[in-house]
Formats: structure tokens, sequence, C-alpha cells
């Protein structure tokens, strides 16, 4: 049996309580607050995107929290009701987003990857043939590298060089994905994680070179990762806090560690890495660098390079008003393995609140307190584990491998019976794609097809819609007045040419998984939920219910810098009265 639950009624049912907003005077009375100069632009902006992150935890853990996501939370102005108006909460989109002030119907980044139709195969995002990654020892020969040639929409960045070439933008993250989405094209620079040689790396899109304040930093960090043990920084029980006890059903171990602290990152033995065997020297390089990112080093290390780019390139120096985009992306590893609720994930914000507190005392000190205005927000929440949800009696599930086997078996089955042909339907997780040129073999109504599919689809137990290419594309209108609001949602995350032929809505709480761990991707409150706030002058300290989203960060910004979005936006400025949406030109 399926269902379809009004989106209101179903929010409720899945949001987890947060406290009702109280303003929590700072140690000291000390106001982080610089003087209230608002008409004066400012010199530098700081946008800080935490890769999965739910505002309960910065709510639940504030009487520990004393850092960067303290000041920003309860000293900023915070929107305490935020939520990410499209379906597929992932990574790609949230970054987008937050710096195109657009929805992905516009942006064109609806997944980390997604179906394109011209080509009939799934897609990363990031992935550009016409460029080459770029490490500290150059250009690669070969392989193709990463470029925000996928986007669609001007991010802040771009619009802030445009007006003016002399300002300076800087993008940094531990995946591409990230870095890229925050920065858009060059002249801006992005820079990310090299999980197979460690240190920082970029593609050729961005230069011929790395900078060399990058290059730098890249030969000091394997003595610092070697054999770097993970134990909590908290000496207290963080139970009361709202933590989960340790070691749950349904954490997924890191490698040999089991799922118990400590951790330890694998130690580098100069001998071998100095060895004339390089395939084994490379794999040994290997097996530290790419475990780096799973570890709260990951994020120490990303805002090291931010406080690298800050001093090498002046940022915030002069009267071109420069961008800093730092994306913390451990604490997503860390929640996938663990769940929101872990001593890992805990560990991990109270580190992270550390260094951002540091690195925003920093830009204090460097660029002066009221010259800079911050933003810090989420790319996506999370769902809990699920056998931690079963355990409080939500009917929250696993949906493996298996069982989607048996489900794509069923609609081609279906789709045989009704049009006599057997097609050979791939399921990405999200939905179902057709062979374009099976179809056109077929000599049937691509859209005929389709609906089949979906009414097919409504069998299982733990889809509550599906919908069509059509109706995801606003050719076709909802089944039912339920589900006017979902497809609202469904249709932001839909993109021409970018799309499946059906795409599922899961009821609340189904994870696609084969076991262990949680994630995220759902158009629930769980996912979309995520924290917003801005530290500067022009913003008034205190919190606000008012409705808010991460697209509203580039026209909340632009007039702050005297500027005007190079595009139609999604999004509103904040500070000022609402405005109507610019509609979609499809
Ligand atoms: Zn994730």
């Amino acid at each position: 049996m399926h269902f379809s639950l009004p989106l209101l009624a179903c929010s409720a049912l899945v949001q987890s309580p947060i406290p009702p907003p109280q303003v929590r005077p700072s140690a000291g009375g000390e106001q982080h607050q610089g003087p209230l100069v608002p008409d004066e632009p400012p010199a530098l902006v700081v946008l800080v995107i935490c890769d999965q992150l739910i505002p309960d935890q910065l709510d639940r853990l504030a009487p520990w929290l004393d850092g960067g996501l303290a000041r920003f939370w309860n000293q900023g102005r915070s929107y305490r009701k935020a939520n990410l108006s499209y379906s597929l909460t992932e990574t790609g989109p949230g970054h987008a987003s937050a710096s195109t002030g657009c929805l992905p119907s516009r942006h064109g980044i609806v997944g980390n990857s997604f179906y394109d139709r011209n080509q009939g195969k799934a897609i990363y995002c990031m992935t550009d043939a016409s460029v080459r990654a770029l490490t500290s020892t150059g250009p690669a020969e070969s392989g193709s590298g990463s470029s925000p040639h996928y986007i669609t929409a001007h991010t802040l960045a771009e619009t802030l060089l445009t007006a003016d070439s002399a300002s300076r933008v800087f993008s940094v993250s531990m995946k591409d994905r990230s870095a890229i989405c925050m920065a858009g094209p060059a002249p801006a620079w992005a820079v990310w994680w090299d999980k197979t040689k460690g240190g920082f790396m970029s593609s050729t899109h961005y230069g011929g070179a790395l900078p060399p304040f990058v290059l730098e930093w890249n030969t000091s960090w394997r003595e610092r990762a070697s054999d770097w043990e993970w134990t909590p920084s908290f000496k207290d029980d963080p139970t009361p806090l709202g933590t989960a006890v340790d070691d749950r059903p349904g954490e997924s171990p890191y490698g040999a560690h089991g799922i118990r602290f400590p951790y330890r990152l694998p130690k580098l033995d100069p001998e071998v890495l100095a060895a004339a065997d390089l395939e084994a020297a490379a794999a040994h390089l290997k097996s530290l660098a790419s475990e780096v990112y799973g570890y709260p080093l990951g994020d120490q290390f990303t805002l090291q390079v931010a406080a690298s780019a800050l001093d090498a390139l002046e940022l915030g120096q002069d009267k071109h008003p420069d961008l800093l985009a730092v994306s913390l992306s451990s604490c997503d590893a860390i929640g996938h393995s663990f769940g929101p609720y872990s001593w890992e994930v805990t560990d991990s914000l109270l580190r992270t609140d550390d260094a951002l507190g540091e690195f925003l005392d920093l830009l204090d000190e460097r660029v002066g307190r009221g010259r800079w205005v911050g933003v810090l927000t989420a790319d996506h929440g999370v769902l809990e584990l699920p056998e931690s949800l079963q355990a409080r009696g939500v009917g929250a599930k696993r949906i493996d491998r298996v069982e989607t086997g048996v489900y794509t078996g069923a609609i081609t089955r279906a789709l045989e019976a009704a049009h006599g042909v057997k097609f050979k339907l791939k399921f990405n997780g999200r939905g179902f794609s057709m062979d374009p040129l099976e179809v056109t073999a077929s000599g049937l109504d691509a859209a005929m097809l389709r609906r089949t599919m979906a009414d097919a689809c409504l069998d299982a137990h733990w889809v509550a819609a599906a919908y069509t290419l059509e109706e995801l594309m606003g050719e076709e209108e909802p089944s039912s007045e339920s589900e006017v609001p979902w497809l609202e949602l469904y249709r932001a995350s839909s993109y021409t040419g970018r799309c499946l032929d059906v795409v599922l809505r899961p009821d609340p709480w189904v994870l696609m998984s084969s076991g262990r761990g949680t994630s995220h991707g759902s158009p629930y409150e769980y996912d979309r939920h995520i924290p917003l706030a801005f530290l500067g002058p022009a913003f008034p300290a205190g919190f606000s219910s008012a409705p808010a989203d991460s697209k509203d960060i580039l026209p909340t910004l632009l007039p702050l810098l005297g500027l005007a979005p190079l595009g139609p936006i999604d999004g509103r400025d904040l500070l000022a009265a609402p405005v109507l949406p610019v509609p979609l030109d499809r």
C-alpha cells in the first residue's frame, strides 16, 4: 500500500523538535559584531558551508560550543526555519544553490550525478573531458578533470569578478563539487583534496599551476596526518546533550578500527615512500591520503589552506571586495558512517567549532571586525540511523539492492504486460531510465510508457509517489491535489535533458542502503532543514523565524556589495521585502 501525505503534515511528523529561540549572551558579554557601518561595502565575503549539518545539532550542543559555529548561530542573524526548497538534497545541488541564488532547475546541478538524456547515461556533475587534473606536480598527462561547465547560472564569485576584475576569489573544500560550485568559473580559484596523492589539487580549468601558497602547504601535510590518532576531545558524557550512546547498531565500521574510538590514520613509512618500487610507494601514500577525508583533520586542513589564502592573496585588504569560500566536508563523511547523533559526529562538530572560531578570529585580526561579512549554511541535512529510529518506534527502513532488483523486474514485467515489449530498465536509487534507442525501436509513445511505469511503481510498500518526465517538466499536472507541494519540490530538482524517465518519492525514513550507515537526498524535513546565519554589520543579531533558504544568500549579499544579479535567480533578499520568483523559462 502506498500513501501520499500533504507536505506540512509530513514535515510535522518528520521534524525533530527545535528548542524555542532564546538569546544567549556570549562569554563575558563580549560582542563579536563590529561597529554598525551598513553603508560601507564589505571588504571580504566569507561563505562557510558545513557538509551535512542539521540545525538541531547546533542547538543541542550549544552548552559545549563556543567557537565559530556558536558565533554564527547565536551571535549572528540566524534563520531558524531555513529549508532547501527542492527534493534531491545532495552536496552538488546544495553548494550550487548557495552560491548562485537559484534552484537546481535553474543552475543545472540537479544531483551529484545526473542522467544525461542526450548521452543516455549518468554523468558526474563536475566531469569535464576538456580539462585535466592539476596537482603539485602540474597538469595530469591524461584523463578528464573537474570544472563548473555543467553549472548554468552565475555564482556570487562570478558576479563579483564580472563587476570588478581586481576582486579575488578563492574556494576550498575536501570535495571538488563543493569547491567548484562555490567558485564557479575561472578567474576564481577552486582547490580540493587529492584523494590519491594527498594535498590540495585543482584542474587546468583554473590554471596551469597551483597557487604558490597551496604548493607550499602541500609539502607539509604528511607529517601532520601520518599516524594521527582520533580520540574524543570531550571529557564529559555527551548523552545529556542529546548525543546517542556510543557503538550503535547500524554504524558503519572504519576499516579495521570498527565503530569505537580511537581511530588512527595510517602511519607513513619513509622507506616505502622512497623505495624504487614506485607503485608500492604510491599505494602507501594513497592509503593515508584517501582516509584523511573521513577524519576531523580534513576540516582543519581545509581551514588552514583558507587561512593561507587570506594572507597570500591579501583578501579583504583593499577596496575591491573579495570572496573566500570554505566547505567543510569531514562531517559528511563521518555522519554517513556513524549518524548525526553519534559520538564521532559530536566530536567532529566540537573540533570544527574550535577551528572555525580561530579562523573567524583571524579574519577579525587581518581584515578587521565589521569589514567582513560571513555566511554559515549547510548543503543538506541527514537521516538518523534507521536502527535508532526503529528503536524509537519510527517506521524507518533500509531498501537494499536485492529489493530494488526485484522491484526493477516487476516494473519491467508491468511494461511488457501492457505494451508487449521487454525494455531494459535502469534503476539508480532515485528512479528509472529507459534506453532511448529501445524506445525509438519499439515505435511506442514514450510518455505512455512512462505513465505505465509510474503507475506500476506505486505497488512497492516503500514508495509514496512516482512522477513521470512530463509531470517533472511541468507538461502534465499532478495526479492529485496532495501531490502539488511534493511535485513542486521535485520540479525544482528537474532540469531539461538531465531528468530520469520516472522519479520516485520514497516514504519518509526510507534509506536506499545496503545495511550500514545513513544518508540524505530525500525531500523530507530531516534532509531539507538547514542552518543559515549571517555575521556582519548589516545583519542585526538575533533569531528569525522568517522563511529562508540557502538560495537567498546571493540576493541578500549582492545589495551590500552594490551589485545586481547577472541573470534570473530564485532566491530573495532576506533584508528586504519578499519578492515574487522569476518564472523559469524551460
Ligand atoms: Zn553526504
